[in-house]
């Protein structure tokens, strides 16, 4: 008698111990499968300048360059980097947008206000970018 319970037991632990093992699979792909959406939701794939609100060009990230961008009050210099966008050198008198460092996210933004000139990181299924 004391052998039988003992079995149900182990099998009873086993049971439980399957349960886990699917309980865990099942959060660990969730999780993965978030991750995996998260960057490709996330990481823009364009960056937009818009200048005086109207848009005046995009550019892929994926592909460096340097682009001398006229704003209202002179210029600015445009770097894209490892896939990453800053102002390397703009004549604004307050240097904010190059304080405002690196973007590569969806919807980050750089703004020179003095120049007018604003750049957004957009994902390639962005509708605003499309449109
Ligand atoms: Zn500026």
């Amino acid at each position: 008698m004391p052998h039988r319970l003992y079995r149900d037991m182990q099998v009873a632990m086993n049971k439980k111990r399957n349960d886990l093992i699917l309980l865990l699979s099942i959060v660990l792909v969730t999780a993965l499968v978030l991750i995996v959406f998260h960057f490709l939701k996330t990481d823009g794939a364009t960056v937009t300048v818009t200048k005086n609100g109207e848009k005046y060009a995009t550019y892929p990230l994926m592909q460096d360059a340097e682009i001398k961008l006229s704003g209202a009050q002179g210029h600015a210099t445009l770097i894209i980097e490892d896939g990453q966008a800053y102002i390397k050198d703009a004549s604004c008198s307050d240097k904010l947008c190059i304080k405002q460092g690196k973007i590569n996210k969806n919807g980050e933004t750089i703004v020179c206000l003095p120049n007018k000139l604003v750049i957004t990181v957009n994902s390639d299924d962005d509708p605003a970018v499309i449109s």
